[in-house]
């Protein structure tokens, strides 16, 4: 994963959430709760949630300001533009993605697999998630730099 975006998206998160003392039920915008004095504390997104970590709060920026990848939908593009479209069999025409997906499942979703792990080592993706969701890295450094 590449550290140094995950490092902005952090900050992020912490300039976006406010530390919350949960056993005061208190904001502590100073990293230290005024009241007992805690520095174990919460993060507060008004409106959004109260937990422990940065994680959750990156998840729901990403969530709210960014469209996931459509793995699928870029995969079938970059074949469309690879094969022609339609295929004859003998004497029937057929839409040549889906012939290949319907014909061979297993081959799709394994071609499918590789092109998801050949984006995200290339640099183009990335997954905060362990890989069930995917973001375009230049649409998180486009909303890391407008912010
Ligand atoms: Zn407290």
């Amino acid at each position: 994963m590449n550290n140094e975006i995950f490092e902005q998206l952090k900050e992020l998160a912490f300039k976006r959430s406010i530390p919350f003392c949960y056993s005061c039920y208190k904001e502590a915008p100073t990293g230290l709760c005024k009241v007992c004095g805690s520095d174990d504390l919460m993060r507060l997104v008004p409106g959004v949630g109260c937990e422990y970590g940065t994680d959750w709060v990156i998840k729901h920026i990403l969530e709210t300001e960014l469209t996931a990848v459509d793995l699928e939908e870029e995969f079938e593009e970059s074949i469309r533009q690879c094969y022609p479209e339609e295929t004859q069999v003998g004497w029937m025409t057929f839409d040549t993605l889906k012939l290949m997906k319907e014909n061979d499942p297993v081959g799709w979703h394994c071609a499918l697999a590789d092109y998801e792990s050949q984006e995200e080592s290339e640099g183009n993706i990335i997954s905060l998630d362990g890989g069930s969701t995917f973001y375009k890295v230049h649409c998180i450094e486009t909303l890391l730099f407008s912010n």
